[in-house]
């Protein structure tokens, strides 16, 4: 028996991490959950799965949690949070908190030893240079959650990191893959929201829509598996049936291919090294039948080339990378600005930020502190 925590269990990912526990009772057992706002869903949930401990970020929600549960271990705010993070007696804590809030977790969950199945990438994004040498020390494993990173895992089981040639990411393109560039100007939330393949939370559309996701997991990716950046190609793979590729040295390339299915790598983060069913996918010769693989135009998703900028020059570059576009996404989804913005203020913050050689936690915090004053300054009102 496993025992599970799970930050952010109200969110996509987190719900569907409760759907593989509810389908293999048998192995898994939920320690704790906690998510930001949602308390009808997080009481909902509490009730179906009866964990020791509930958290509640958003410290208005604590009363209506409080009268509906019939606990004492509620937890409440950021205390709260970093509480469940040091509990010693979980095996996996699964960090599903959507943006850069996920960092702190993340690192207080490695620094207590305890293994971590990570979907928080902006954890990485922002600070891959802290979490992987903190992993290492503290012997902790980071179990990848992002399909195509989990593909890429699958992919290397077995293997010698110094027969990898290079990784392949797939990207489905996301709805504007074939809109043409001049068009980007008059994309609407509606339409962005739209994801052909996969049903997420709003920022990772978003994200998807201008292929920052992308360019994210190209970084996540470098830190996770150890690969220098120009050995990280990213190709458009519209039909998100290939996960990800990895070329090995004799040039045999492995794939790992499912349906589009966040349940499989969040499962196999979760029952690694085993594996356990997942009765509804399987190989479907109609939908596998056409798998195309195509580039992917920079010029167009500007938002990639800006990720590839970010992590080449290295430094603080990443943070403000990461902080500007959760903002910029952000003011996107409240209409404060157009779709083609979101690369242009990511730039801007980029030039214009104190470059911070090797920065540490509280650099981080800083430059956070530093993009979102810029940003509020300029564009919120
Ligand atoms: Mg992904």
């Amino acid at each position: 028996m496993k025992n599970i925590g799970i930050l952010g269990s109200t969110g996509s990912v987190g719900k569907q991490a409760l759907e593989v526990v509810r389908n293999h009772k048998d192995k898994f057992k939920i320690k704790f959950i906690a998510a930001r706002s949602s308390v009808d869903e997080l009481i909902k949930q509490s009730r179906e799965f009866n964990p020791e401990y509930i958290c509640i970020y958003d410290k208005s929600k604590y009363d209506q949690l409080k009268n509906n549960i019939n606990t004492e271990n509620i937890l409440v705010g950021h205390d709260g949070l970093m509480e469940l993070c040091q509990l010693s007696s979980t095996d996996v804590i699964l960090n599903a908190i959507v943006g850069y809030n996920g960092l702190e977790p993340t690192l207080k969950i490695i620094e207590s030893g305890i293994d971590i199945a990570l979907s928080n990438k902006e954890s990485i994004v922002q600070a891959g240079h802290l979490v992987i040498k903190l992993a290492k020390s503290k012997d902790v494993n980071i179990f990848p959650v992002d399909s195509e990173h989990s593909a890429l895992w699958q992919c290397m089981v077995g293997e010698e990191k110094k027969n990898i040639r290079k990784i392949i990411l797939t990207a489905s393109g996301g709805p504007f893959r074939s809109l043409e560039a001049h068009k980007f100007l008059d994309i609407t939330v509606k339409q962005a929201l739209n994801h052909p393949n996969w049903d997420m939370g709003p920022k990772i559309t978003i994200d998807s829509a201008t292929m920052m996701n992308k360019g994210f997991e190209m970084i996540e990716a470098y830190w996770l598996f150890n690969i220098n950046a120009k050995n990280i190609e990213i190709v458009v793979h519209p039909q998100s049936i290939i996960h990800s590729m990895v070329e090995y040295i004799d040039g045999s390339i492995k794939a790992q291919l499912s349906n589009p299915d966040m349940r499989l790598p969040i499962q196999y983060a979760l029952s690694y090294p085993d594996r356990y069913e997942l009765n509804n996918l399987k190989f479907d010769v109609e939908k596998f039948s056409k798998l195309d693989i195509q580039p992917i135009n920079l010029n167009k998703f500007k938002c990639v080339k800006l990720a590839f900028d970010a992590i080449n020059s290295k430094k603080s570059y990443p943070v403000v990378l990461n902080v500007s576009n959760d903002l910029a996404v952000e003011l996107f989804l409240k209409e404060k600005i157009s779709f083609t913005q979101i690369p242009e203020i990511i730039e801007e913050c980029m030039n214009n930020h104190n470059c911070i050689d090797s920065p540490t936690l509280s650099d981080i915090l800083s430059l956070t502190k530093w993009t979102e004053n810029y940003i509020n300054n300029k564009y919120s009102s």
